[in-house]
């Protein structure tokens, strides 16, 4: 049984996760839904009806909320980041396919 405030802070670390890591701006979204990858700036927000100060994304292809997964790093890359490394460039996040 879920309660209400474990799910409210399920949904604050789902928010942490999406800010924190690399430039936010420039980092990729996979949308579970429609597979379409955006970024922060490309996505649908609106402030979050149900938490003070806080924003709920949504894909701006198919209008799915909050199916994001971080997306390779690679640009033209279309598939889920499973694997992080660390590299002399900085942190990467990749598919197992563009691991460093
Ligand atoms: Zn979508
Ligand atoms: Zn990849």
């Amino acid at each position: 049984m879920v309660s209400k405030a474990d799910h409210i802070r399920a949904a604050r670390q789902k928010r942490v996760s999406l800010r924190q890591g690399g430039d936010v701006s420039t980092m990729r979204w996979l949308c579970k839904t429609c597979g379409v990858i955006s970024t922060v700036e490309s996505m649908l927000s609106a402030p979050n009806p149900f938490i003070e100060d806080d924003m709920i994304y949504g894909c701006p292809k198919c209008r799915a909320i909050e199916r994001f997964v971080g997306a390779c790093d690679v640009q033209e890359c279309p598939r889920e980041s499973t694997i992080g490394s660390p590299t002399p460039y900085g942190y990467m996040r990749t598919c197992a396919e563009h691991a460093p």
